[in-house]
């Protein structure tokens, strides 16, 4: 986790737009955004990838999925529609070793990915 560069936006060391905190999750627009709404969500312990979670991290993970769920409805892309995704590793495209929730909307979404 040093030089992590999530736990340093955690630790306000870098700046973002914050849509959503609390002890547990912070939410921020992503810096290169894929759609016209992308915004992380990331929990504050330091997870580097989905293969990293144990069943204790079960409630922290559905709470990140609801918070994703919250910012739709409060950015009121909910019925037009939003995607969620976590990235895992080369193959899945993780770019970042901190694990995150993308939340994208606002645009046609394109199924299957490339
Ligand atoms: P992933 O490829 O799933 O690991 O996603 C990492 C995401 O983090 C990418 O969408 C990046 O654009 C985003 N990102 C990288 N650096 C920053 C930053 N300083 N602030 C906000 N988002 C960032
Ligand atoms: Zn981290």
């Amino acid at each position: 986790m040093i030089d992590c560069l999530f736990c340093k936006i955690i630790k306000k060391e870098l700046k973002v737009n914050i849509h959503f905190e609390n002890s547990d999750i912070l939410a921020f627009d992503d810096i290169n955004p894929q759609a016209p709404l992308h915004i992380l969500v990331i929990p504050k312990i330091h997870l580097a990838t989905l293969n990293d979670l144990k069943e204790k991290h079960s409630p922290l993970i559905g709470n990140l999925i609801f918070t994703a769920s919250m910012l739709a409805k409060k950015f009121k892309v909910s019925n037009d529609g939003y995607r969620t995704v976590f990235n895992c590793n080369n193959f899945g495209g993780q770019t970042i070793y901190h694990i995150h929730l993308h939340l994208l909307a606002n645009r046609q979404l394109s199924w299957p990915p490339g």
